[in-house]
């Protein structure tokens, strides 16, 4: 280990807080419960369906007219969508006749993802907590990671969020964090140059692409990582990104599929396959008639305090096939239709959607899609009233000018006259890129 000092002081104290923490009884307690879980068990997923489904029903407004019904199953309940779950939040959770939710530690996060548009989930710590960390502790074994180590995590990161962390769930590692690279950005070149390759890492995960970017960082300075397992999340990788990940790193790639609605869903086998974890999230792929390809819908079989059934995630799988790998659950050939998002500049250079998108939304506009047809333009059509948002565009466009200067990055023109572009399969994707993508590393600091 070749720190910085001041990290390699941090480093150590994280390690011994985290051994110290293994001899609780909190951790040997939690620890107990993942353990116990974690062997895949369909006749409990069963049980876990029929609870959730009759908790819906009896306590969740939004069901209340499938009261009705003498048993309804999964098929009686109707699709839902991300603006189902903004639009009837309240609706969505479920309480007793007196109007008390069930008892334990509530938390509610916002999701915006790719989408720009935030929904409100409640959730406790005793059901989506404890899923993801059962889930978590599965493809730890699978990939075979020691019980304690490191991590380097390259997911999207809060603002604030501290270079090293102690996590003790599923298995106690220092954990540390690091944004996307980018060489224009001071802070972030002395993080990685501080880091990258000066402490062993036994886990490499986050999203797609910017684990493709740290392979390419570490192989053009000659840096050997050698972790037991890459884990790439959130957005489909493209193989060239994974043989370079793979070459980089020495070690296959584990595609992780989640949705930000029922957390982790399913991991890929040795043979390139994903595996949903029906027991806990279970799938629906159903390909219309004649076609290959279908939408996956999901139910989150913990989510009593606020049902998830029959999600319909708007990413698309083909239809489910057998594996002998071994492994359980549903399984599909992988994601397909997820497509990168990024935005190009008049310089050539390769930017992430999401400052911006974030940006959007925060300035409070109802509904927008950005549309990019030639290098530094982005179209922007809106809905809803054109001045407000020809508002928010010149104050973006003015910071926007701001930090780029003339002849690099882009600004966004307003189109509220233009209607909104739909997908193949009738998706509205926040951003459609028509331009052929450079394959060079995303730059995230702009705004
Ligand atoms: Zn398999």
């Amino acid at each position: 280990m070749n720190l910085p000092s001041d990290l390699a002081h941090e480093f150590e104290r994280l390690r011994e807080r985290i051994t110290r923490k293994t001899s609780s009884r909190w951790f040997l307690e939690k620890r107990r419960e993942i353990e116990s879980l974690a062997p895949y068990d369909p006749d409990r997923g069963r049980e876990r369906l029929d609870h959730l489904l009759a908790t819906a029903v009896e306590r969740a407004p939004y069901y209340a007219a499938l009261r009705a019904h003498e048993q309804p199953g999964l098929r009686d309940f109707p699709r839902i969508r991300k603006n189902d779950l903004r639009e009837h939040f309240l609706d969505f959770v479920t309480r007793d006749a007196t109007g008390r939710m069930a008892p334990g530690a509530f938390f509610l996060s916002q999701t915006s993802g790719s989408t720009g548009q935030p929904v409100t989930l409640l959730s406790t710590a005793e059901t989506g907590g404890l899923l993801n960390n059962v889930i978590r502790e599965r493809f730890s074994a699978f990939l075979g990671l020691p019980d304690s180590g490191t991590v380097l995590n390259m997911g999207l990161l809060f603002p604030g969020t501290p270079l090293f962390e102690p996590v003790m769930l599923p298995r106690p590692y220092v954990k540390c964090n690091l944004r996307g690279y980018d060489p224009d950005d001071p802070g972030i070149v002395a993080d990685y140059e501080a880091v990258v390759g000066r402490f062993p890492a036994d886990q490499i995960t986050g999203s797609s692409h910017r684990v493709i970017t740290l392979a390419r960082y570490c192989l053009e300075r000659g840096i050997a990582l050698r972790p037991h397992g890459v884990v790439a999340t959130y957005e489909h990788m493209p193989d060239s990104g994974r043989r370079l990940v793979e070459e980089a790193f020495d070690c296959p790639v584990t595609m992780l599929y989640a949705t930000a609605e029922t957390g982790y869903a399913a991991f890929e086998c040795g043979q390139g396959r994903l595996h949903f974890q029906d027991d806990f999230v279970l799938p629906e792929i159903e390909a219309a008639d004649g076609r290959e390809v279908g939408e996956i819908v999901l139910t989150s079989l913990v989510s009593t305090p606020m049902p998830i059934i029959r999600y319909v995630t708007g990413d698309l799988a083909p239809r489910p096939v057998e594996c002998g790998c071994g492994l359980p659950g549903t399984v599909t050939e992988g994601l397909v239709g997820r497509t990168r998002s990024s935005l190009v500049g008049e310089d050539g250079a390769v930017y992430s959607p999401y400052s911006l998108l974030a940006a959007l939304a925060a300035a409070g506009l109802p509904d927008y899609q950005v549309v990019q047809n030639a290098p530094g333009t982005l179209d922007l059509v809106t809905a809803g009233p054109a001045e407000p948002a020809a508002a928010c565009v010149r104050d973006l466009n003015t910071l926007l000018a701001a930090y780029f200067g003339a002849g690099q990055g882009f600004r966004l023109r307003h189109r509220p006259d233009q209607d909104f572009q739909f997908t193949a399969s009738g998706k509205r994707n926040p951003v459609v890129q028509h331009l052929a993508l450079p394959d060079i590393p995303e730059r995230s600091a702009y705004l």
